[in-house]
């Protein structure tokens, strides 16, 4: 058993919590909204009062946090400092390449241990403790975050050293992004070509073509029944979570004089869909902008 305190009990964080619970470690948790206390009490969280309080008995620290800026600050303020030297702080949230090297130095420098472990899976694979956790860190401290990580989720990779878990996240959502687009257009230039939905998915979903995008999150309702197509673009995965990420991606891509084109389009185009209700929509609804010509 250890002790944890988890920090930020939102969409994800409470989810994770409660498999940690299950697995039968002694949780904390803490957040700054009433709300996301009351449901953790509700789900038989114990709330600490502080985030102080919260870590200052913990031998490990999770954040789940909105952006990077609440992790600097919450670290800064007064995590660090509560916490016994040595204390691991795996750092879930998803946020810049560069906030999760500083953060980790932060750390380091305040004598305690840090990885960066962003996950994908949403708030399914988090309920399910199915998420797909991407971990920067040192060996021994990968080693030391592995059996909790192995709580919360199904597939868990060690990226390389501090940031590089941010860093896998960041690419994989760029491809995620780039293809989702290329299949939405796909579908709307088939459709002015006479092709039915049903005949390109047979085509695409065994072809070369084939990815994700198409075979779970087919931008279209009928060919794969679960995808958000068929439930109006209820998400899923929302259009203003993939704006965000896209907004890591071309930080990093700048930052690393990346010629990376198609990257930068995507972000564009996730911005101007999250400026208006694709924010709440799945972001296969790009498809609607797409066939209107409004993105
Ligand atoms: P959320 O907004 O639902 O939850 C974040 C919580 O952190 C909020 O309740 C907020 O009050 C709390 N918080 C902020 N600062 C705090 C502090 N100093 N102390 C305590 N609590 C604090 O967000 P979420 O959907 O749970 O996402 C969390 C992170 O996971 C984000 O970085 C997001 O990009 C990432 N993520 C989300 C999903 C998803 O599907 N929701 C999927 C993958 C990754």
């Amino acid at each position: 058993m250890t002790r944890i305190a988890l920090l930020g009990l939102g969409h994800m964080g409470l989810p994770m919590a409660v498999n940690l619970v299950r697995a039968g470690h002694d949780v904390h948790g803490f957040d700054l909204v009433p709300a996301a206390i009351d449901a953790a009490r509700a789900a038989g969280i114990p709330v600490a009062s502080s985030g102080a309080d919260a870590v200052v008995d913990a031998e490990v620290v999770i954040t789940m946090f909105p952006a990077g800026r609440h992790v600097i600050t919450a670290y800064s303020d007064e995590l660090l400092a509560a916490a016994v030297p040595g204390t691991l702080f795996i750092e879930s949230s998803t946020i810049a390449v560069d906030e999760a090297r500083t953060a980790h130095e932060m750390a380091v420098a305040a004598g305690h241990r840090n990885v960066d472990a962003p996950v994908s899976g949403g708030v399914v694979g988090a309920e399910n403790g199915t998420l797909a956790f991407m971990v920067g860190g040192s060996d021994d401290d990968f080693a030391a975050a592995l059996p909790l990580l192995e709580a919360m989720g199904k597939r868990i990779v060690h990226c390389g050293g501090p940031g590089l878990g941010q860093a896998a996240k960041v690419c994989n959502n760029m491809i995620l992004a780039v293809s989702q687009i290329a299949v939405a257009e796909a579908f709307v230039l088939g459709e002015r070509l006479g092709l039915e939905h049903q005949a390109l998915f047979d085509v695409v979903s065994q072809a070369s073509g084939q990815c994700w995008s198409i075979t779970t999150n087919c931008p279209v309702p009928g060919p794969v029944p679960t995808s958000p197509a068929n439930r109006d673009y209820q998400p899923g995965f929302a259009g203003a979570l993939m704006a965000k990420d896209l907004g890591l991606a071309l930080q990093a891509i700048d930052q690393t004089g990346t010629d990376a084109r198609m990257g930068r389009l995507a972000q564009q185009l996730y911005a101007a869909f999250a400026e208006g209700d694709g924010a709440a929509r799945d972001f296969s609804g790009i498809i609607t902008d797409i066939r209107e010509g409004t993105v």
